[in-house]
């Protein structure tokens, strides 16, 4: 891959990761904002609640309900006092109690139109009022959507430790609806341009896909997928001659071969014996189709190549040699020879180090062939 196709990846997946980053700030942001909301409306409905509370403990010292049947100047006085908290945001103020039935009833109400009459029934969500009546402990119910908050905060009234009625607090905010609608278009926006520069970067990963693909036929030999001749000017072109063998390698009596079965099966032992050379090299090595039935080899110097230099292609040539080739049922058998420059730093130039194993491939022919000879 080109270094600045690389470059330009690097630059999306860094824009692309920004974007990301930057979008789940903002619903952070958003939820943020919504739990401080929620914390500072409860905060407002509790001081409420005490207010309200302490109210109405200083008027009636005992019996509530009793006290607030029966004296409607009082109850008026209280839900006089009561409708003083009335706000948009806190739109219902009441205080209910709960019947033998297990009904909820008005003691109290703070509207100022459509006041609940005292008794009327109220459909409240028992569940959570007879918690109140079961802990008698504050508790605040939230509903939750995006785009509105409400809910009701609940405090119990309690006189010798009984719950005689529970305060009610309803309110309700619409501006997480305004923080969303102002957050909603950007982040559409930081979508938009997110799955554009994805795309962009599919596009580019696609052409790059494509120049690979392109370059590798380029510098595929067709019939035996090693690499051809136009791969080995790039190859040579940055190659560190210290760190290679340069193996050429040539098929024995191949004319024969084309001669006796047909170039078809000439074209079968190509195929197998490049598949043979590949399965004992390692991916370090580089196979290069360098003529009809001729291979240059570059046999990359391991560890153990000390040991033994001639070791790769002495398995090269003794693993075809073994091979039993079976070109639509006749057996073919082959052999190889290979000439081998050990150093090729030892040369002027790589030119002279790769004459340098065809000529010890010439020798390998000359003296009896199916053998490696190598440089020193
Ligand atoms: P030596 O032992 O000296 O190497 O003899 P040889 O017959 O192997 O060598 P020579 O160079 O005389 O013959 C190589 C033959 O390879 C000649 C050519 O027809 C054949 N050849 C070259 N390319 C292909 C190919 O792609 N397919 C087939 N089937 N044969 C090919
Ligand atoms: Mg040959
Ligand atoms: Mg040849």
């Amino acid at each position: 891959m080109k270094f600045f196709n690389k470059i330009y990846i690097l630059f999306f997946i860094v824009i692309l990761s920004s974007l990301g980053y930057l979008y789940f700030t903002m619903s952070s942001t958003q939820e943020k904002l919504q739990t401080n909301l929620e914390k500072l409306f409860i905060i407002q409905a509790k001081n409420f609640s005490e207010n309200i509370e302490d109210t109405v403990k200083q008027n009636i010292l005992d019996n509530l309900y009793k006290n607030l049947k029966e004296n409607e100047s009082l109850r008026d006085n209280l839900q006089n006092s009561i409708s003083m908290l009335i706000t948009p945001s806190f739109k219902y103020i009441y205080v209910l109690y709960r019947d033998k039935n297990g009904k909820y009833r008005y003691l109290l109400d703070g509207s100022k139109e459509d006041r609940g009459e005292f008794g009327q029934k109220l459909n409240v969500d028992k569940e959570n009022w007879d918690k109140i009546y079961n802990t008698k402990a504050d508790d605040a119910i939230l509903q939750k959507d995006i785009e509105n908050l409400w809910g009701t905060y609940l405090k119990p009234i309690i006189y010798n430790n009984e719950v005689s009625a529970v305060i009610g607090i309803d309110f309700s905010a619409k501006l997480p609806h305004s923080i969303s609608s102002v957050m909603r278009p950007m982040q559409n926006t930081f979508i938009y341009i997110f799955i554009a520069i994805a795309s962009l970067l599919i596009v580019l990963l696609y052409q790059t896909i494509i120049n690979i693909k392109t370059k590798k036929n380029a510098f595929t030999d067709e019939l035996t997928q090693t690499f051809n001749r136009t791969y080995l000017k790039e190859f040579l072109r940055n190659l560190d001659s210290t760190k290679y063998q340069i193996l050429m390698f040539d098929i024995d009596f191949f004319k024969k071969v084309n001669d006796t079965y047909g170039h078809k099966a000439g074209d079968f032992i190509l195929i197998e014996v490049a598949k043979i050379i590949k399965q004992v090299l390692r991916k370090q090595d580089v196979t290069i189709r360098f003529g009809g039935e001729e291979f240059l080899i570059f046999v990359h110097k391991s560890v153990n190549y000390k040991q033994d230099k001639l070791m790769v292609a002495e398995e090269i040539r003794k693993s075809i040699e073994q091979a039993v080739f079976n070109f639509e049922g006749t057996i073919i058998n082959i052999t190889t020879s290979i000439g081998i420059t050990l150093y090729p730093e030892n040369y002027n130039n790589i030119s002279d180090a790769m004459n340098k194993a065809d000529e010890m491939l010439y020798i390998a022919k000359k003296s009896g062939r199916n053998r490696v000879i190598s440089d020193s």
